[in-house]
Formats: C-alpha cells, sequence, structure tokens
C-alpha cells in the first residue's frame, strides 16, 4: 500500500459504525488525506432525539481530551461545553452529603459531556473535509475481510451495496458485526462477560428557576453497597442519573409502592428532586440494559482490518474510560501512522501488539472501581488511602502518582497504572509493617507493664493492614 520515497498511496478506507470512536477516526483519516466512507446503521444522530437505551452522557478525561486536541476539538469542547466535575459527592442515607475530590493537589476535573452533542460536532467537522462521505442508514451484514469487501443493508430502502477497501476500520460498537467475522480468523481470541448488575437512566429536571438542582461540579455518587446511584451534569441543568444494580433487584421493583418504598429507604433525597411523578414513569417507562465487557486480540487481519473502541474492547462504565480508551485508540494508531509512513504491513501488526495489554487492564480496573465507587468511598480505610496518595502525590508529584489519576489526568498506558499501583501497595505495606512492628514493641512494652491483651494490640494492626491493601 505504500509507496516509495516520501509519498504514500491515498488509502481508500471505509470506517463501519458512524458512533463516537468511528466519527473521531473518520477525522483523522480524512486529516491525513486518505479517502474515507463511513457507514452507519442509525439515523444521522444530527437529526435524531435523544434514544433510549445508551448512555446520555459521559466523562471526558485527559486520553479523550488529548486525542479530540489533534482534530481542533479540545478547547470547544472543554472551555464553552463541558461541565467540570472536580470530585465525587457523596450522598449519605440521611441525605447529608461530603466531597471526596479527584485530585486534591492539582484540582483537575472530569467533563460531563451529552453523547448526541459530541457525536454530533464530530460528524459535523468531518463536513469539512471533502474526502469524508457520510452514509447513514447502511448496516453491515456480511464481511470478506481478506479481500477488503463489505456488503451493507440499506435499513431504509432494503437494498444492499458492497464496497471494497484497502482498510476497513470496524468501529461499530460492542456488538460488532466487523468482530463476528474475525471469529472465524485462526489464532483470534474472544471473551465477553455480563455483569449481573444492569443500569437504568433516570433525570433529575431543572429548577423552576431553569436552574441546577444539585452542585454541579461534581459526580454525584449514592453509594450503597450492592448497589449504587450516579449522576451527572446536563448542559440544560437538568441531571441524568443512573442506578446500577442487580437485575434481580430491578426485577422486584415491579410496583409504584415498591419502588417508592425502595427510594425511601435507599435514596431519600432523591425523590424531590427527580419528583415522584417523573420516578415512576422514567423508572417504569424503561427497563435495565445489561452491560459487558468484550476482550479479543489481535485487532487486525493482515493490512485490511482493524477494531477499534467497544467493537475491540468493550468495558463496563465505571471508570468512565470506555470512550476515552477509544477516542485513544485513534491517537494511538494516528501515531503509528505517522510512524510507519501509513504503511499498514507494519501500523496494523504493531497497533495490535501493543495495545491489547492496555485495553486488558482498563477492563479489569472498570470491574474493580464498580466495587469502589458503590461501597468502598464510604470506608474510612479507602478515605485513609486516599489521603494517604493525596499527601504523597502532593510531595513527590512527579514520583507519587495515584492510581485514579493515573487513569484519568494522565496518558500513562493503562497496564502501567496497575503496575504503578502495584509498586505504590508494596511500599506502602513496608512502611506500615515497620510502623506496625514499632506499634508492637510499644505495645509488648506496656503489655508486660500493664493490663493490655495482645488481642488488643493485634487486631486493629492486623484489620488495618487488610483493608488499606
Ligand atoms: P458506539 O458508541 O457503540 O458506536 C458504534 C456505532 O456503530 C453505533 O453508532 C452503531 O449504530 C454502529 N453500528 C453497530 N453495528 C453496525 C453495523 N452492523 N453496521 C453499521 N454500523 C453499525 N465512556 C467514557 O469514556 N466515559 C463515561 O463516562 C462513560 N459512561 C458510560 C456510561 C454507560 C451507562 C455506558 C453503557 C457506557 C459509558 N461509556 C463511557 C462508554 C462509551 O459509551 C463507549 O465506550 C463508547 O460509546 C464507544 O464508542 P464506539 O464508537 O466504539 O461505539
Amino acid at each position: 500500500n505504500l509507496q516509495n520515497g516520501s509519498s504514500k498511496k491515498r488509502l481508500d478506507v471505509v470506517v463501519v459504525g458512524g458512533g463516537l470512536v468511528g466519527s473521531l477516526e473518520a477525522l483523522y483519516l480524512a486529516k491525513r488525506g486518505h479517502r474515507v466512507r463511513l457507514y452507519e446503521f442509525r439515523e444521522d444522530i444530527r437529526k435524531t432525539p435523544e434514544v433510549r437505551g445508551r448512555s446520555i452522557n459521559l466523562a471526558l478525561s485527559i486520553r479523550g481530551r488529548t486525542a479530540l486536541r489533534d482534530v481542533g476539538l479540545e478547547k470547544h469542547i472543554v472551555e464553552s461545553y463541558g461541565i467540570p466535575m472536580y470530585g465525587r459527592r457523596i450522598h449519605r442515607l440521611d441525605g447529608s452529603t461530603y466531597n471526596i475530590p479527584y485530585d486534591a493537589n492539582t484540582k483537575q476535573g472530569i467533563y460531563s459531556v451529552g453523547r448526541t452533542y459530541l457525536n454530533s460536532l464530530l460528524l459535523q467537522e468531518s463536513e469539512s473535509y471533502d474526502n469524508v462521505e457520510r452514509f447513514f442508514h447502511h448496516k453491515l451484514i456480511e464481511a470478506n475481510l481478506h479481500k477488503g469487501s463489505l456488503t451493507f443493508l440499506k435499513t431504509n430502502t432494503n437494498e444492499t451495496v458492497s464496497v471494497t477497501a484497502d482498510l476497513i476500520i470496524g468501529a461499530d460498537g460492542a456488538y460488532s458485526s466487523v468482530r463476528k467475522a474475525m471469529l472465524k480468523e485462526p489464532l483470534f481470541d474472544f471473551s465477553q462477560k455480563y455483569i449481573e448488575h444492569g443500569y437504568l437512566e433516570l433525570c433529575i429536571p431543572a429548577d423552576e428557576n431553569g436552574g441546577f438542582q444539585m452542585p454541579p461540579n461534581f459526580l454525584h455518587i449514592w453509594p450503597r453497597g450492592e448497589f449504587m446511584m450516579i449522576a451527572l451534569p446536563n448542559q440544560d441543568c437538568s441531571w441524568t442519573v443512573t442506578l446500577f444494580m442487580p437485575f434481580i433487584k430491578f426485577k422486584n421493583l415491579d410496583t409504584e409502592e415498591k419502588l417508592l418504598d425502595f427510594f425511601e429507604a435507599y435514596f431519600p433525597d432523591s425523590i424531590s428532586l427527580i419528583g415522584r411523578k417523573k420516578l415512576l414513569e422514567d423508572f417504569f417507562g424503561g427497563k435495565p440494559s445489561p452491560l459487558v465487557a468484550i476482550k479479543c486480540r489481535p485487532y487486525n487481519v493482515d493490512n485490511k482490518v482493524l477494531l477499534i473502541g467497544d467493537a475491540a474492547h468493550a468495558v463496563v462504565p465505571f471508570y468512565g474510560q470506555g470512550m476515552n480508551a477509544g477516542f485513544e485508540d485513534c491517537w494511538l494508531l494516528d501515531k503509528l501512522m505517522q510512524k510507519h509512513n501509513d504503511d499498514l504491513s507494519k501500523v496494523l501488526p504493531e497497533f495490535s501488539d501493543t495495545r491489547w495489554e492496555d485495553t486488558f487492564a482498563i477492563s479489569d480496573l472498570a470491574l474493580y472501581n464498580y466495587v469502589e465507587m458503590r461501597d468502598l468511598v464510604t470506608r474510612p480505610t479507602y478515605l485513609i488511602r486516599k489521603a494517604l496518595d493525596d499527601l504523597l502525590s502532593w510531595a513527590l508529584p512527579t514520583v507519587w502518582v495515584p492510581l485514579y489519576n493515573s487513569v484519568t489526568f494522565s496518558t500513562m498506558p493503562y497496564s502501567q497504572c496497575v503496575k504503578n499501583r502495584q509498586w505504590q501497595d508494596k511500599i506502602l505495606k513496608r512502611a506500615f509493617m515497620i510502623l506496625g512492628l514499632s506499634i508492637l514493641a510499644g505495645g509488648g512494652y506496656s503489655y508486660k507493664n500493664n493490663n493490655v491483651t495482645s488481642d488488643m494490640i493485634l487486631l486493629p494492626i492486623r484489620n488495618i493492614f487488610k483493608k488499606l491493601f
């Protein structure tokens, strides 16, 4: 696909899926001068009112921002559109709240952005490139990956269209048809995991003056151990509220009375914010959606096909990294295109070889973060560890980067974020060991001279150890 010398061939690229990641990738490829045809199953999102069943807003963090920067959209999204959230605001059972800043030292935040707005903006931006064509109502139904040929069904006319391309980008989401075709490829590994919890979106409307009913610069959480509710602010001063809970619990809330009793018991302060009538309407008007984590590799077939975004690595949403990781794919792919002068025979295998470890890592981290958000944030041991991390990162900002910060506020590869945390755990474990031994020595002295039992000394130390690491 490459020519000699510095000039490179203009590639004919088909991007399957015009969601967040496919639309961004189209821009990156257009910027490199390639011909891009973008095929999307649904109607043009710029003409579609909000559809239920896909998260309405999302948290954008540094990886996504970095990718948007390269296509000239970061500034607008961050400075004029997104709503910054500087920490978690925890709602206790009695309705009182407290804040846990994401980064107590640098006061960095993540940004709440609307899915429809961002997707529309990306598609709109592609209109400024003559080398991008968009085809909506086109559903991929058949693929010959080695030949680079694809067949689409035009869902509004029932006709089929076949196209060929030098490069096929599969950005068609968690239930990807491109990936389905790859399942037949030898040595293609694939696994999917549904968690037993689903999610349902509710809404806190703006107040009567059109303002926010809660402080807007936080991600609000109602952590309740086995389940939780969260809320992200919208640009119209409403809130998208998401209830995450085991499916069985959703199923048991089958009458209005049971639902209201449940909210009275677990989220009492939210009832007046949502409004009783709206709560009943929204809850019974929707149904809980499943959450799936997908791992697969390699992401490419020869120098013809590449999976990116959720098609390659759907993750559960608890680290707010699905879109960010997908955007980072586009950024990394562009770096490789630059490095190899768009030689797909080098770019695609290198992307596959270098990316999977990081996407597997964020997938596991996202599962862990559900436990942190719904349960651990309420525990003193979590708060002690957070305070320790904040203190150490304040004292040693370049050396001690806490896990959440490395994932959310840095572009450190995800797998490195995990290794970093393991290294930090080891150091803290040793420090606590030394502290524990010193206390033990002191305790032993008291034990000998006063009326102190060994359990009074050993049990608290053992418990702190167990919970902190
Ligand atoms: P999608 O957004 O799924 O887009 C795929 C596109 O492909 C769709 O438009 C679809 O219509 C199209 N398509 C599918 N099949 C075909 C076909 N056969 N032919 C043609 N087109 C097809 N991420 C974050 O970073 N931050 C968050 O805060 C966050 N919150 C989330 C909350 C929830 C509840 C959920 C479920 C996810 C959240 N995510 C978040 C994850 C984020 O939504 C996804 O990672 C992101 O949408 C992936 O983008 P994508 O373009 O790869 O896939």
